[in-house]
């Protein structure tokens, strides 16, 4: 598989406190990479150790396969976009101001373009309002504009969508998701809301104390949390039977409990167990959800 970014045991100390403790993270090609973690897990540390905001304690990590110990270190990060905790915009510029500055900065030859990236992150009709005047998402969206002005195919977001509205949420996860379709830009972005990252990863690592915890893709995610009915019968024999031959998926827990895959037709299932001399004694939907696995995973409460 090919990773843009992948980090090995990868720590950041301060004093005896281990920020990031051997961390150990791949994020593939084409990946909306979602970084799952309660407040203090690490997240914001990783991202500023791979944006050479910081140096890493002990480990390693490569981008675009360049270690971060080589010189050329500096040329594959210019590939990468970032936005880390508050957007680096001025306050007091327009929008197209703010992206005519980071043009300069970094060198580009001309401001072709500037109207195009203004379209695609909806800012295209704020004219002469200064960001100051920006609600908190549209200055979100001019921080991604602005970290998208190298044209780089990694996009890096820490935490976009903290303290963001709901139409605000919406605004940037839609744009998360056209960066990515249309314009293959991979992108890792860091929340402690899992909910949020649901809606668009394709790949998760959950983090928990410095340390990655498991790295799952959305597919395999779905399989595990996918919603199922346990049945409990007197014997789980004829179920089994009745149950392939409706061509219906499960799971035998034991002698007398099955989890079912599908919706299932109880009064049909009932009808065929009781000519199988079988008895359907409870049926209960159980939800195993994104919230619930990530809790078995890593123990406790959320703390949003
Ligand atoms: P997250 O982004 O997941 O909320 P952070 O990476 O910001 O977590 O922080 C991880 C841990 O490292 C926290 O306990 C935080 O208090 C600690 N930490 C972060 N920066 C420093 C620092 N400069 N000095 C000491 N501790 C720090």
């Amino acid at each position: 598989m090919d990773y843009i970014l992948e980090t090995r045991s990868l720590s950041k100390h301060y004093g005896h406190f281990k920020a990031l403790d051997g961390m150990d993270m791949h994020v593939p090609k084409g990946a909306i990479y979602g970084l799952v973690g309660k407040n203090g897990a690490g997240k914001t540390t990783l991202i500023r150790l791979i944006c050479g905001l910081q140096e890493p304690s002990a480990g390693s990590f490569t981008l675009y396969g360049t270690e971060n110990r080589d010189k050329a270190i500096v040329k594959a990060r210019r590939r990468m976009g970032a936005v880390v905790e508050t957007p680096s915009i001025y306050l007091d510029m327009t929008a197209e101001d703010n992206l005519k500055m980071q043009y300069r900065v970094l060198g580009l030859p001309s401001f072709e373009g500037i109207g195009e990236l203004l379209q695609l992150v909806g800012l295209e009709n704020t004219g002469r309002k200064k960001a100051r005047h920006f609600s908190l998402g549209m200055k979100q969206r001019l921080g991604i504009a602005v970290a998208l002005a190298g044209d780089p195919d990694f996009l890096v977001l820490d935490e976009p969508v903290n303290g963001l509205d709901p139409q605000g949420i919406i605004e940037i996860r839609e744009l998360i998701l056209k960066l990515n379709r249309e314009r293959q830009i991979s992108v890792l972005i860091s929340s402690h809301i899992l909910d949020e990252l649901s809606r668009l990863a394709t790949h998760y690592g959950f983090v928990d104390s410095g340390r990655m915890v498991k790295e799952i893709s959305a597919e395999e995610l779905d399989a595990v949390c996918r919603k199922c009915v346990r049945l409990v019968v007197s014997d789980v024999k004829p179920l089994a039977r009745v149950l392939d031959s409706m061509g219906i998926e499960y799971n035998i827990l034991s002698p007398t409990q099955a989890d079912v895959f599908a919706n299932v037709n109880l009064s049909g299932l009932v009808n065929a167990l009781t000519k199988e001399s079988c008895e359907l004694i409870a049926a209960q939907e159980r939800d195993e959800s994104l919230e619930s696995y990530y809790v078995n995973l890593v123990g406790g409460a959320r703390h949003d």
